[in-house]
């Protein structure tokens, strides 16, 4: 029975973004979870890497190469998946960038990148699966939020506003959805150990900074965001409506 709840066998889950890092893991936790997976990211040669890796395992994946900020590569996307009967029930909008610089720095190019990679991706990729999860009056949608979806941090202005778009982007998505049997919600991860982090990874002074903030005293690993993003896309939570759980070792708990 407990286990059970958890178990996503005979769904599909569509990550985007899961060809490395945080998405990646969380596929390989939907994966061992039994859910077939739809692999994306803009690199199709990588993205069809990762899902080769799946399917040699024992897993049932299938890649979907698209920049999630070309709205008709995603209409494309699923209209395909339309046409060959494959139905996202799992949707987790997670493909996101980071860029650095003081706010007086950025142009107005610069902010509308980090802004419709991060956020206007999750609606416009959460309209096309929801359009379709309303007539199946079910669904999962998690959105990743991040730590800048509460708190703002010096040079990260267009993230930290795209981020706080990603939490009540889900609050909107679960009062109009809810009602369908549609679960949207958001993960908000501390700081992981992934390729956007490399740069503050090797810097002594960031390290320190971040070790005197996060009661757990270390950087997380992709991997322990598995079991929040299960529960989320698992009928474990099938009450649990626009929230964000955040994974971050405490860093918002402490002063
Ligand atoms: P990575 O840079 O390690 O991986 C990014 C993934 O997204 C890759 O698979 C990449 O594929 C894909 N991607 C990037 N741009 C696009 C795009 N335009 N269209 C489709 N796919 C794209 O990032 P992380 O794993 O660290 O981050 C994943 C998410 O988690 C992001 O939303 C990030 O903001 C969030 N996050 C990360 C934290 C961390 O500490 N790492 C903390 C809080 C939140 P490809 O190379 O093929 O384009």
């Amino acid at each position: 029975m407990s286990t059970a709840l958890f178990d996503l066998s005979g769904k599909t889950a569509l990550v985007t973004g899961s060809s490395r890092g945080l998405g990646r893991a969380i596929a390989e936790g939907f994966a061992r979870a039994g859910a077939r997976l739809i692999i994306n990211g803009t690199d199709a040669a990588r993205a069809e890497a990762a899902a080769g890796e799946f399917r040699a395992a024992g897993h049932q994946a299938l890649s979907a190469a698209f920049d999630v900020t070309d709205e008709a590569a995603i209409v494309q996307a699923f209209e395909r998946f339309d046409a060959d009967g494959v139905a996202v029930d799992i949707l987790v909008n997670n493909a996101g960038i980071q860029h650095r610089k003081p706010l007086v720095e950025f142009t107005t190019d610069e902010w509308r990148k980090v802004i419709e990679t991060n956020l206007t991706s999750a609606f416009v990729i959460g309209r096309e699966a929801g359009k379709r999860m309303i007539p199946r009056q079910r669904g999962k949608i998690i959105n990743i939020g991040s730590l800048g979806s509460e708190l703002a941090r010096p040079t990260i202005a267009p993230y930290t506003t795209a981020k706080g778009g990603i939490r009540n982007l889900t609050r909107a998505m679960a009062v109009e959805w809810a009602q369908h049997g549609i679960q949207a919600n958001a993960i908000g991860p501390g700081y992981m150990l992934t390729d956007m982090n490399q740069a503050l990874v090797s810097n002594p002074d960031f390290n320190n900074w971040l070790m005197s903030r996060i009661p757990a005293k270390r950087w997380g690993n992709p991997d322990e965001l598995v079991g929040a993003a299960i529960f989320l896309a698992s009928d474990a939570s099938t009450y649990v409506n626009g929230q964000t759980i955040y994974v971050d070792g405490g860093m918002l708990a402490a002063m």
